[in-house]
């Protein structure tokens, strides 16, 4: 079998340079379509079984985020069920993975994948459960799908109307796939009839969930940008139906049903640890709000050793906030509390694993535990 390289497949992203000799593949990462961003990649590795291959990407320096590559460690499946880390060295501008295929099939990735295939067995799996609501807010500029996962909303309607609005809303940058993964613990929580705390949450709260924000550029295999090159969370000042659907319908919603809570889920390329950034240059937002902040992250330190406070994204000082930013934004629109919650490519320093690194099964279960902090101050998120 000759050895090749292939990405023409969902979320693929890999051009090949030069494959002649299997210690020295060439390969460099295809921009995101009309934009400069690029750093996900995505590809299969047939013929190579029991051969010792050396892969170099010769254009990571390049990338959107270099700082990504020192200490990080490409993922890698034979399974694609479990996702290991590779070794990996980054030097030159060149990130070079070393990997002996114990079969003929082998895939790559920046991080463990999240298929459209996967996202749309998840959303059906939703669709079947008690309490729950289906719905699609619109198209994306590729015509696929903007799906809305809807939990306890009947409910609201039945002399429910206390209720609090909670979103959640993962992968406006595609190439976070760790975003969907957390969602993915989240829903099988919150859907689970024997989870008490679920049972609480639904009792309180109506959950708006949207899985996947960025379908085109998930399927594209982006970084992260949508199918006209444009990063979503830059556009939630005004979104429009040409450049940014997807925020444009999500927005729409959220106006008609109200927004008392957002977390704002995704990935960061350089930083070895879970974090939250919030809203602390929205000069509107009220003390109210930075206590609900606070409360929400001091809780979800104490609930899971996996996520800290130490290290996270410097604050923007009071008034310098970047409205066109979800949480930014959010936060000013209806006074609530916004948050981004940013989960690593590199392993989490907190809690080691070298085998495989951060991974969609740890973004699930800190998915759950997000669950866990939120019904701490539910009560008060107005
Ligand atoms: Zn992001």
């Amino acid at each position: 079998m000759t050895l090749a390289v292939s990405a023409n497949f969902d979320s693929g992203n890999i051009d090949v340079l030069s494959i002649d000799n299997p210690e020295d593949i060439r390969l460099s990462i295809r921009q995101d379509h009309q934009s400069d961003f690029y750093q996900w990649f995505h590809f299969r590795v047939t013929g190579a079984k029991g051969v010792p291959l050396t892969l170099r990407i010769v254009n990571a320096g390049g990338s959107a985020y270099p700082d990504g590559w020192p200490g990080y460690k490409a993922r890698v499946s034979e399974c694609r069920q479990v996702w290991a880390q590779a070794e990996t060295s980054y030097a030159s501008g060149e990130l070079t993975i070393r990997y002996t295929p114990r079969s003929n099939s082998v895939w790559f990735a920046y991080f463990a994948p999240y298929s459209m295939e996967r996202h749309h067995d998840l959303i059906a799996e939703m669709a079947q459960k008690p309490g729950v609501d289906v719905s699609v807010l619109g198209q994306t500029l590729d015509g696929q799908d903007l799906d809305l996962v809807t939990i306890g909303e009947a409910a609201k309607n039945k002399g429910g109307g206390n209720k609090r609005s909670v979103w959640i809303i993962a992968r406006q940058h595609p190439g976070e796939t760790m975003a969907e993964w957390a969602v993915e613990g989240m829903l099988r929580r919150l859907t689970d009839p024997a989870d008490p705390v679920a049972a609480r949450l639904r009792q309180k709260c109506v959950f708006y969930i949207v899985p996947n924000m960025n379908p085109d550029g998930s399927r594209r295999g982006h970084l992260r940008t949508n199918a006209a090159g444009v990063n979503l969370n830059r556009e939630w000042g005004t979104p429009t139906l040409e450049a940014s659907p997807e925020v444009f319908h999500v927005l729409a919603h959220m106006d008609k049903v109200g927004c008392d809570f957002c977390l704002d889920v995704h990935g960061d390329e350089a930083i070895p640890h879970n974090f939250i950034a919030g809203f602390e240059g929205v000069s509107e937002a009220s003390e109210h709000q930075f206590e609900l902040l606070e409360r929400y992250k001091t809780a979800l330190e104490r609930i899971s050793p996996d996520f800290q406070t130490r290290v996270g994204y410097e604050p923007s000082k009071p008034g310098e906030a970047n409205l066109s930013m979800s949480t930014n934004a959010l936060a000013a629109r209806y006074g609530c509390l916004a948050m981004t919650l940013e989960m690593p490519f590199k392993d989490a320093e907190e809690n080691p694993d070298p085998a495989h690194g951060w991974s969609g099964e740890r973004s699930g279960h800190l998915g759950r535990a997000c669950l866990d902090a939120l019904l701490e101050l539910a009560d008060d998120l107005r």
